[in-house]
């Protein structure tokens, strides 16, 4: 999942130059690994050299430009993503918005073979936007909460229970082993250009999103 400001610090801006050369590319919309189911991997797999070395070219794959990568993004069909949301993404956002979203700073970590289990109770409508969908944002209603079972990168059983804005992540990340993008389950009237969100929509209250979208 992408991020949902684009303005970073120089000092950061720097620190990125330096990992461009390391970052794998990232696969857009139309590519049919998008769309497919991806696979399970063994303990041994995610054990091996590969896949350790994979996470960590995620990792800095990731850095500076989103919150989630799954690696159907990055051309693996597998079912893995990385999550990380920091401190520093959320400094441009206004404290009331943050709140809002309920989005707090995840440490970096990595799911493998995901079970997501939904609460069904509460759902939440946010704009987010994706890096294989490149210059595009929506509102997409996604549940408050959920549950998942997983395996981390040393191949350990992991149970997150999550909510707000980190489920969010974890929903929309697993949408992406399935063969699934925001595209669709998204508000399709609320769809806009990264520039037109900063422009119109970055500050709005989700209420008055609704109304404007329902015309
Ligand atoms: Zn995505």
């Amino acid at each position: 999942m992408s991020l949902l400001n684009t303005s970073l610090h120089a000092q950061e801006k720097q620190t990125m130059d330096w990992f461009e050369e390391t970052r794998l590319a990232i696969v857009q919309m139309g590519n049919p690994i998008l769309r497919q189911c991806a696979r399970e991997l063994s303990k041994e797999e995610i054990l091996s050299p590969q896949t350790q070395q994979l996470i960590e070219q995620m990792k800095v794959t990731l850095r500076g430009v989103g919150v989630g990568l799954a690696a159907p993004q990055i051309g693996c069909s597998i079912q893995m993503a990385v999550i990380e949301d920091t401190e520093e993404y959320q400094k441009t956002i206004p404290a009331e918005l943050l709140k809002l979203r309920e989005r707090e700073p995840v440490p970096f970590h990595v799911i493998i073979n995901p079970k997501i289990t939904i609460d069904e109770s509460e759902y939440v409508e946010f704009f987010e936007g994706c890096l294989s969908v490149t210059n595009c944002m929506g509102v997409v209603p996604r549940a408050r909460s959920v549950r998942v079972e997983c395996l981390n990168e040393k191949a350990e059983p992991v149970v997150i229970e999550a909510k707000g804005w980190y489920a969010r992540i974890l929903q929309h990340e697993i949408d992406h082993l399935l063969g699934n993008l925001f595209l669709d389950r998204v508000l399709t009237k609320s769809l806009c250009t990264t520039e037109n969100y900063e422009k119109y929509w970055r500050n709005q209250p989700i209420e008055e999103i609704r109304q404007l979208i329902k015309k």
